[in-house]
């Protein structure tokens, strides 16, 4: 008898994939050494390769994402400074307001604008003059993809030209700055242009268990490279992650396309039920649930193998675990859910 359920679908995030057969046997063939003494040789390879490729002189790896714009938050930024963000941004709202916990960096929290960017004239108003009141406005915080939007170009150089002519330096938090590259169907330099240092992580769509490479100047990554000991984030033969990084890198870059079609179709799909899901830009879909529906949804879907987080707002991310099929079988599911004619 053959009893096989079929496999879970995890549409909570995209840092849910597991590694590849293929990713793992990288991993176990890679040449480590010390990384606290810069001693490992496929760090150093990743860490070269993303700052050749993003058009930086250095790279430095770690563990996690939060990690690495810390340390990029307190290398730009001193004691007493400040920085400017959007109210929607990962740094400022998801990260247990590290900056300020534990770089005592003040965040100046800024509305987003529809497109994902802080208005220029709100940046604008937002930068302290040089006064005993005040803290010091020292650096712009930006996101790309913020929310699964894609920064428009232009606003991205707009932005990154404003801050420098006043005096702050930019940061990119690019999480999923890959999944930006791809949706605009071009190079590495393009998308991180502006910017005096970017964060990037392997670890979301990419695939990677875990890894993220902050790239700046030498300056700023000698100083990230301080803070990353005091953090606590100093780690020994972990070019064990980073053999997993360059593989995603190699294997798993050109592929988000397909994320990015899949979430499409889910969210048509779900348009198609009289859902309100607008066109996904890349690998996010957000999707409107009536508010009784939400608790009934959610069980219905999980009692057919699907885990999301069902709200109001339900949002639903496509990755490298997510093949087409689990996209029919969550649009099927969904369309099964008998509480929509009531
Ligand atoms: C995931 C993510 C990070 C980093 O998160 P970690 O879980 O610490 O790796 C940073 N910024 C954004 C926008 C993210 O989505």
């Amino acid at each position: 008898m053959n009893t096989t359920a079929p496999p879970t679908i995890d549409l909570r995030s995209d840092t849910v994939t597991r590694p590849t057969a293929a990713m793992r046997a990288a991993m176990a063939a890679a040449e480590v050494g010390d990384d606290v003494y810069g001693d490992d040789p496929t760090v150093n390879r990743l860490q070269s390769r993303l700052a050749e490729r993003f058009g930086f002189e250095a790279g430095l790896f770690f563990g996690s994402g939060t990690q690495s714009n810390l340390a990029a938050l307190m290398a730009h930024c001193a004691r007493g400074d400040e920085y400017l963000v959007g109210q929607e941004a990962h740094t400022y709202k998801y990260e247990q307001g590290g900056a300020a916990v534990l770089g005592s960096i003040q965040p100046q929290p800024l509305e987003n604008e529809p497109h994902g960017g802080i208005a220029i004239e709100a940046l604008e108003r937002a930068i302290k003059p040089d006064d005993v009141h005040f803290a010091r406005t020292r650096l712009l915080a930006l996101e790309n993809t913020i929310g699964g939007r894609v920064l428009p170009p232009e606003y991205q150089r707009e932005a990154t030209e404003f801050a420098h002519a006043r005096g702050l330096r930019t940061h990119l938090d690019g999480a999923r700055i890959y999944n930006a590259m791809i949706k605009r169907r071009t190079d590495e330099r393009t998308v991180a242009a502006g910017f005096d240092s970017v964060s990037v992580c392997l670890s979301k769509g990419l695939g990677a268990p875990a890894g993220s490479v902050l790239l700046g100047d030498r300056a700023l990554i000698g100083a990230a490279l301080r803070w990353r000991k005091a953090l606590g984030g100093g780690l020994r033969q972990v070019g064990i992650l980073a053999a997993a990084c360059l593989h995603a890198l190699d294997h798993h870059v050109a592929r988000l396309a397909e994320d990015h079609e899949h979430a499409e179709r889910l969210a048509a799909g779900l348009r198609a039920l009289g859902l309100a899901a607008p066109v996904p830009q890349t690998n996010i879909v957000y999707v409107d649930i009536p508010a009784p529906h939400v608790a009934p949804l959610a069980a219905h879907l999980r009692a057919r193998g699907i885990v999301a987080t069902v709200g109001m707002r339900t949002r639903l991310v496509t990755h490298l675990d997510v093949p087409r099929e689990a996209v029919e079988r969550t649009l099927a599911a969904f369309r099964e859910y008998p509480g929509w004619s009531a």
